[in-house]
């Protein structure tokens, strides 16, 4: 089994599903709409943005030999992985605003001193350059990856895909489509899914949600490769804990149905030009807010010619 690099067909782009969209059309319609009938642009947070660096230095470790896989190497390589990602995508400098206003609010939280009397004073905090900025946020990358190192030695890991491009046609339902982290497999044909997250460990009614995408995977690589991957690793760098998981046949099985039934109701959707609203705490993280009924807003007019496209290369995870 190979790193498969070819770029998603045509075709599959206008029929396909991706976890993250299923996800999306599960917790708010509305929400699956904006983002990919409308195709509605949204700010680069800071959050995705480390995401998206943390990943891409721990797909990278594994091209340099097993021996060289230390810690210091993979800290080494944050810089250079930042600069490439910016020149990708130059709109992530855009965190950097993010960035100033959380330490401003930080700072301001920090310099506020008691004075003899008890009253508050403030001390004059001189304001950071854009690279101070920066400079603090790649060192809490760089803290990511120390926790990465406690879950896992990955000088003993030899990865048969990184970054691994999969997709399965359910003929009469969605093109399945997804990018998996990272997939080991052992010499008698055992696979394992691993995938990083750079936040904490859901609580128990979240843990359902991040094993939904892992199910995701886990099918389309047994109906790809006839193989029900034997484990499924979630890897959570924020509190350095790790999430296993063995799916079976049967539930594989099951899980097609439930991703057939997402792709109808979708697909009902659009026939009706309809997606409401599902208020929750998503909304607190949604960019869409101010066109969502829900926060008194009016979503834009219907796009009647776009077609969905569902682009998981084309985000963090
Ligand atoms: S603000 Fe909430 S209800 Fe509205 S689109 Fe976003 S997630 Fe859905």
């Amino acid at each position: 089994m190979t790193t498969q690099t070819a770029p998603f067909s045509a075709e599959a782009r206008t029929r396909s599903l991706s976890p993250s969209r299923a996800a999306d059309f599960k917790d708010c319609p509305l929400l699956y709409r904006l983002r990919t009938i409308d195709r509605l642009p949204q700010r680069p947070s800071a959050a995705a943005a480390r995401g998206t660096l943390v990943h891409a230095v721990l797909e990278r470790l594994y091209d340099i030999p097993a021996a060289a896989r230390t810690v210091e190497r993979a800290k080494a390589m944050v810089s250079a992985e930042w600069e490439k990602l910016l020149e990708a995508e130059p709109d992530l400098q855009q965190i950097v605003s993010e960035l100033r206003d959380r330490a401003t609010k930080d700072d301001s939280e920090r310099t506020v001193d008691p004075d003899i009397d008890g009253r508050d004073q403030h001390r004059y905090v001189a304001p950071d350059s854009d690279g101070d900025v920066i400079g603090r946020w790649l060192i809490s990358a760089s803290g990511l990856l120390d926790s990465y190192f406690t879950l896992e030695d990955p000088t003993r890991i030899e990865p048969v895909g990184r970054e691994l491009m999969v997709e399965f046609d359910l003929g009469d339902g969605p093109v399945l489509r997804g990018i998996i982290d990272r997939l080991d497999a052992t010499p008698d044909g055992d696979l394992r899914v691993v995938d990083y997250k750079t936040g904490v460990t859901p609580r128990e009614a979240f843990e359902a949600k991040a094993l939904f995408q892992m199910k995701f995977y886990a099918l389309v690589l047994y109906r790809t490769h006839g193989v029900v991957p034997r484990q499924l690793r979630l890897l959570y760098l924020g509190d350095q804990d790790m999430l296993s998981y063995a799916p079976d046949a049967e539930e594989l099985d099951r899980f097609e149905r439930t991703l057939r039934a997402i792709w109808a109701a979708i697909q009902a959707s659009i026939d009706k030009q309809e997606f409401r609203p599902s208020p929750s705490r998503l909304c607190a993280w949604c960019d869409y807010q101010a066109l969502c009924p829900a926060w008194g807003g009016t979503p834009p007019p219907y796009p009647v010619t776009a077609i969905p496209v569902d682009n998981p290369a084309a985000e963090p995870d």
